[in-house]
């Protein structure tokens, strides 16, 4: 049965003419699965009984389980979800100054195969649909009663190699009769698939776009990430700046810094040389050490004297605050156990 969450308002209407039924009966539904969060067809009260029934017989509602919830000391909650078919993903809650904010996942494992993440040590097993992404949020938003106002794809798997279910994911979201979470509050994180970042360029779509892009040499940021193997640097660079020309969009390069790897005075001025003049944000992470990584974090001081001489040669850094390490929530750190679960 088909997942009805999968659907973006203009699909669901052609579903409801496919039942014979009025389209304004999908803009109810809409709005009962998103404004109301419910979680059955049988409270859709102002749905005759007869069409509550013939969705019944149509569609699911995939309501995910949570398996396991920790809350960490600062206040990131992690979720471990059953997604109904012997999978698990991880999901964090994240709450900030300016509200909540949610990292989800785009994929069942990942096959980017980067070093330095947790994800890598997991199989591949699929893609989530668009109802399994959304469905993140209103699970979370249904176990916390919080409104969430920014959606960052940077849970498990990388967004643009599942991108027809992310693009759709987005237009359910974004819907006013809906989630209504615009645009401007999400952020599509990719460790640098070049041809979808033309075609995300053509999108007409103003959510934010980061690259993880880590090294400044091709040599060790294939090291790093082994897609780099097929988008080298200098393409990667290339189409962010098509991106940027075309959107005018500014865009986020994510720098995770392992100690005497990519930390050092020589690779700070590779990201000036790189990044100079472009429209762009450099975010730095210190890095999160995995089970049996071999790439370690760099000193706090160390970290703060890169984004100096960032700032002080013209590109603007951040450090990105970290969230959720002592759950294993923090950046890098999703699913490595766990993420198959025995329903039977
Ligand atoms: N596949 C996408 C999105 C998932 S990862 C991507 O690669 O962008 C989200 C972010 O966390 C990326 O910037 C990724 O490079 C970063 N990351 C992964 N492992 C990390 C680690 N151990 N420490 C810090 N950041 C990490």
């Amino acid at each position: 049965m088909k997942n009805i969450k999968d659907y973006n308002l203009d699909e669901l209407k052609q579903e409801l003419v496919n039942l014979e039924e009025k389209t304004f009966r999908a803009e109810q539904i809409f709005k009962w699965l998103y404004q109301d969060k419910v979680k059955s067809f049988d409270e859709m009260t102002n749905i005759s009984l007869d069409l509550r029934e013939k969705l019944k017989e149509n569609y699911t509602m995939c309501n995910f389980n949570i398996l396991k919830k920790q809350v960490s000391k600062d206040g990131t909650i992690k979720y471990l979800f059953d997604v109904l078919d012997g999978n698990a993903i991880e999901t964090v809650l994240m709450s900030y100054h300016h509200g909540y904010s949610i990292c989800v996942s785009s994929q069942i494992g990942c096959k980017m195969g980067c070093k330095f993440c947790a994800s890598t040590g997991i199989n591949f097993i699929r893609n989530l649909s668009s109802g399994e992404i959304v469905e993140q949020i209103l699970a979370v938003e249904q176990d916390t009663k919080v409104r969430i106002s920014n959606v960052v794809f940077m849970g498990i798997g990388e967004p643009l190699d599942n991108y027809d279910n992310v693009i759709n994911a987005i237009h359910i979201l974004n819907n006013q009769k809906g989630l209504n979470i615009g645009a401007r509050h999400i952020s599509i994180s990719t460790s640098g698939l070049v041809p979808k970042i033309y075609k995300l360029a053509e999108e007409n779509i103003p959510c934010t776009l980061s690259i993880s892009l880590h090294a400044t040499t091709n040599e060790k940021r294939s090291k790093m990430m082994p897609v780099n193997d097929a988008y080298p640097i200098e393409e990667l660079i290339k189409a962010c700046k098509s991106y940027i020309e075309k959107t005018n969009r500014r865009i986020s390069f994510e720098y995770a810094l392992a100690k005497e790897n990519n930390d050092n005075l020589e690779d700070a001025k590779g990201l000036v040389k790189l990044l100079k003049g472009m429209l762009c944000h450099v975010n730095l992470i210190p890095i999160n050490k995995i089970e049996n990584g071999s790439f370690t974090k760099s000193s706090n001081e160390h970290i703060i004297e890169f984004r100096d001489y960032l700032n002080d040669h013209g590109i603007v850094a951040t450090i990105r605050r970290e969230l959720g390490s002592d759950i294993e929530a923090a950046c890098g750190q999703l699913r490595r156990k766990n993420l198959k679960y025995k329903t039977k």
